[in-house]
């Protein structure tokens, strides 16, 4: 079985660590019969005192190699901050993005390899071998694509870089517009196409619709080749909220409602054929959405094993249709 994972951070990686272990424990013929590439977000990614952090790529990485800070759900673990207080010495700006030492050489190995002339991919690869992820972690393009969110300061239009949007202001600034700066110029990363192609199915997990998932299907190219295929979502929102984070900020942004429905009709029939939503938005189950199937289940990624069950699920589901689909 082949799956590809469209993945954003902390929602995604925790995604994954789930769907790694149902695969080991069997579902789909265990690990040696099944093989996950994730697609991960770069939009959020940016340049802090010249060195390149790809936050969600680091966190997918840090996440499946046991290697992340399990509290923050972002970050390593054991981190001290000794170059940040330096910095902070120098009286540098950047600050209100929290980098540890240990994140800092992740940042100078990539940033090395990038001024040697690697791509992202290449680069990525080069990290991963590190980490025993169980799985291939791909960038969505190895070409720069950022961020931004037009906000409205005070009646005064400005476009900040995402991260300063979400990190710096905590999306407290209204947002009019998210828009994938690069976007248009870029190609999907050596790798990404041709796993989609084999693919059996792909998978949303609970990420980020607008900045996460929104933005690896702006990648030109990619929207077409995923729904080509069978898809399967899990719902990052559960009941009127988002689980964790501010995703309400970003769906509000684009004019979608903070729902699960809302959220399946903004993906539409010709990308989702399948959604998950928790037991607390059952009805969207029982009514159903027009093109797409719909279960309802617990969606709380409380730990590995209720995450396991959660991707089970989503195999399960994704299985039947492609089989009904012969
Ligand atoms: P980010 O890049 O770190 O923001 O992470 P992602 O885009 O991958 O995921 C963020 C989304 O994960 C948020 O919208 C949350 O609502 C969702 N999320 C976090 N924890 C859970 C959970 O336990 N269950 C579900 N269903 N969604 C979750
Ligand atoms: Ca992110």
């Amino acid at each position: 079985m082949r799956i590809v994972v469209l993945a954003g951070g902390i929602g995604g990686a925790r995604f994954l660590r789930g769907l790694r272990k149902a695969v080991a424990d069997g579902t789909g013929g265990g690990p040696d019969a099944t093989t996950i590439t994730v697609v991960g977000n770069t939009g959020d990614d940016i340049t802090l005192f010249g060195l390149r952090v790809c936050p969600d790529l680091d966190t997918v990485m840090y996440t499946l190699g046991d290697g992340i800070n399990t509290t923050n759900g972002w970050g390593r673990a054991d981190e001290t901050f000794t170059i940040r207080e330096e910095l902070a010495a120098h009286g540098q700006e950047s600050l209100w993005f929290t980098l540890g030492d240990r994140d800092f050489a992740t940042h100078i190995m990539r940033t090395a390899m990038l001024n040697e002339g690697l791509p992202l991919s290449a680069a990525t690869e080069s990290l991963c071998r590190r980490w025993d992820l169980g799985m291939r972690l791909l960038p969505m393009t190895d070409d720069p694509v950022e961020t931004h969110v037009v906000v409205d300061d005070d009646g005064t239009e400005r476009d900040l870089h995402f991260q300063e949007w979400w990190v710096r202001h905590r999306a407290a600034l209204p947002a009019r517009a998210i828009y994938g700066a690069g976007a248009e110029a870029a190609a999907p990363a050596p790798g990404v196409l041709e796993a989609l192609e084999e693919a059996d199915f792909v998978l949303l997990p609970p990420s980020n619709p607008v900045v996460s998932v929104g933005t690896i299907l702006s990648v030109p190219g990619l929207r077409e080749a995923v729904a080509a295929k069978t898809v399967v979502g899990v719902s990052p929102i559960i009941g009127a909220a988002p689980v964790r984070g501010m995703a309400d900020a970003c769906l509000a942004a684009i004019g979608v409602e903070t729902s699960a429905r809302a959220v399946a009709e903004h993906y539409g029939p010709d990308l989702l054929d399948g959604w998950l939503v928790d037991t607390v938005d059952a009805e969207v189950a029982a009514s159903g959405v027009t093109g797409i199937s719909v279960r309802s289940r617990p969606l709380y990624m409380t730990d590995d094993d209720a995450t396991a069950d959660i991707a089970r699920e989503a195999i399960a589901m994704a299985r039947k249709i492609v089989g009904a689909a012969r």
